[in-house]
């Protein structure tokens, strides 16, 4: 496998010019390469190269592309309705992916709140948080927020204020952001040995803090774009006592962990923690379109709905858009028609074996697996993605390297020979880095 990259067809000019891709400057753009179409596992650029998909699409289409069923999810509902707003009206795709969702969350979650995206989703839970502590303190004092680092909950405003603040964004918004209460990322690996130790910094904070704290978020289990790390469960069962001590809020923000990227339907299960909200996003719509969900406590939702305001203030236009309802729904009922333990465990065995080979390459810190998340960590920050990219389109696979992380979450129906291919081809290009 060896691609001849076709600059002219590949990379658009005028695309470069007039359209903004993500983090991306306009004076020295990454190069993108134009895609035609994607099908499975499958991307198909325009020059007909093709390229095994170690990514998901930033880990939302987990069924891959073009899958038969949620096409004609999609099609159906364009038959009675596309949207029509949520407030006042309500429609069946809503309430069927709401019972679907009731019957998979913890069994404590009660009120579904539907939203756009993901770092919308983590909005409404942050302003669900401090609606519910100050009907429930009757203060208006206690609304501020305590995270670990390493952690990442999205690109809007209040997300980005409890992203890992060396990682995240804070550098470029400076004092624009509130300041959050930062903790240290939990050291006990998962699978490891628990260290009792990475509980202090929280209790001390809480100790001293709880008074100014509506609830501490965190993304259990498995920390992604903040880092790629895996943590102790030990660490949510100690969190979720002295959060209860001290009468703060418990977010767990699954918008990456759900929907059995981690090897359980959700991360919480790897602990059996209950949050008092839960985000969840990215594959509840088999990664067709844009969806999110904040799920809650009856507790918490009739609190807000006692309080000053009597309302959760929050109302997006496209909130529960019948589509994106629908196409979630196919796509949940798709992951329940199969035995996706079973699944999750062959391909995390799988992706173990083909990657234990790095942990003897010079530049590679360390080797980690996790459900279909296989990273590996390397010495040295990877500076020129670019570079990196263009090698993947050489080889035939997709992969977008973050930091020192070189990762692959890919779509839980690529088959072995997929994966073996796309592993291969990921350590020969690690092998060359620096
Ligand atoms: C991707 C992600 C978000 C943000 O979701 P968007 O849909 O990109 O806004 C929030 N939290 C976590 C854990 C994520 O992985």
């Amino acid at each position: 496998m060896n691609n001849v990259i076709n600059e002219k067809v590949l990379c658009d000019a005028w695309d470069r010019e007039h359209l903004w891709h993500p983090y991306t400057s306009t004076i020295s753009p990454l190069p993108t390469y134009k895609v035609a179409g994607a099908k499975g596992c499958v991307i198909t650029l325009a020059d007909g190269t093709e390229l095994i998909d170690g990514m998901s699409s930033w880990w939302c289409a987990c069924h891959g592309y073009n899958h038969p069923v949620l096409n004609a999810a999609i099609r159906e509902q364009t038959e009675s309705m596309s949207h029509v707003m949520f407030g006042g009206f309500t429609h069946q795709p809503a309430i069927d992916l709401g019972k679907k969702l009731l019957e998979m969350a913890p069994d404590n979650m009660h009120n579904i709140f539907y939203a756009d995206s993901g770092s919308v989703a983590v909005e409404v839970a942050m302003k669900m948080a401090v609606q519910y502590s100050i009907a429930a303190s009757g203060s208006h004092k206690r609304t501020n927020f305590v995270t670990i680092r390493r952690g990442y909950h999205g690109d809007t405003w209040n997300a980005m204020s409890v992203c890992d603040p060396v990682t995240g964004m804070h550098g470029a918004f400076g004092s624009a952001l509130p300041i959050r209460y930062f903790l240290p990322s939990p050291q006990s690996r998962f699978n490891g040995e628990w260290n009792p130790a990475d509980l202090d910094p929280l209790r001390q904070v809480l100790a001293e803090h709880h008074d100014e704290i509506a609830a501490l978020i965190l993304e259990p289990i498995v920390q992604g774009a903040g880092g790629m790390w895996f943590y102790h469960p030990e660490y949510l069962r100690g969190a979720r006592k002295l959060c209860d001590e001290y009468g703060v809020l418990l977010i767990f923000d699954e918008i990456a962990t759900g929907f059995w990227r981690t090897g359980r339907l959700f991360a919480w299960e790897h602990a059996e923690v209950k949050p008092d909200i839960m985000c969840i996003g990215k594959c509840l719509t088999g990664g067709y379109m844009t969806l999110s969900a904040v799920l809650t406590t009856k507790k918490v939702a009739d609190v807000i709905s006692g309080g000053e305001a009597g309302v959760l203030m929050h109302g997006p236009t496209f909130m529960a858009n019948p589509l994106a309802c629908a196409v979630a729904l196919a796509s949940l009922q798709l992951l329940e028609s199969q035995d996706m333990k079973a699944r999750l465990t062959e391909l995390e065995a799988r992706i173990r074996e083909l990657l234990e080979p790095a942990k003897e390459f010079d530049n590679v810190a360390d080797v980690r697996v996790i459900g279909s998340i296989g990273v590996v960590e390397m010495k040295n920050s990877i500076d020129d993605i670019g570079e990196f990219q263009k090698e993947c389109v050489r080889r035939g696979v997709w992969i977008r390297p973050f930091g020192r992380n070189v990762y692959i979450m890919p779509p839980y129906i690529i088959n072995n020979e997929q994966l073996t291919l796309l592993v291969t081809q990921m350590l020969e290009i690690v092998r060359k880095l620096p």
